[in-house]
């Protein structure tokens, strides 16, 4: 969840369909519950499996390099609750930035991992700024593991070995 820092002109308004305004306004509340002590940069996300939303915010450590981004939370909470098995249709991000704020490096690569390409990406500001992106175009040439490849791994009956 970076704000943009450049002086790109300001994107043409877009219209969002009655299902991207609900994850939107489930953004913003999300962001109220943001933990941003270091930085005072709150950040909600909000993200739709199947017809469920799942919430996340940025949590921020006393040791920054644990902090933890919106949106990375929101898929985390997701897996934690059992949810992520729908398979994560779109993601709204938000936060008080001049421009609409785009998801991290970090984050785009967990998303494109549990979007894919073509995952739609909302993304805001508390001024009513929005820009909709697909994962494609905010990750040209995203990596993800082939899904067979992961189910296999996972079936593997490897027996684990100990070295001492
Ligand atoms: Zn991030």
């Amino acid at each position: 969840m970076k704000a943009r820092e450049t002086n790109a002109p300001k994107p043409a308004p877009t219209r969002l369909t009655p299902p991207e305004r609900e994850l939107v306004a489930a953004a913003k509340k999300a962001r109220l519950r943001a933990h941003a002590h270091q930085s005072q940069f709150k950040v909600g996300a909000a993200a739709r499996y199947g017809n469920e939303i799942v919430l996340g915010c940025n949590v921020e450590s006393d040791v920054y390099g644990l902090t933890n981004c919106a949106e990375r939370t929101a898929v985390f909470a997701a897996h934690a609750s059992g949810v992520a098995r729908k398979g994560l249709r779109m993601i709204a991000v938000i936060a008080d930035s001049p421009d609409p704020v785009s998801p991290c490096g970090a984050c785009r690569q967990v998303l494109f991992e549990q979007g894919g390409p073509d995952l739609r990406v909302i993304m805001c500001n508390t001024h009513g700024d929005v820009r909709v992106m697909t994962l494609a175009e905010l990750l040209p040439g995203g990596f993800r593991l082939p899904r067979t490849q992961q189910r296999s791994t996972t079936t593997t009956t490897r027996t684990p070995t100990l070295r001492r």
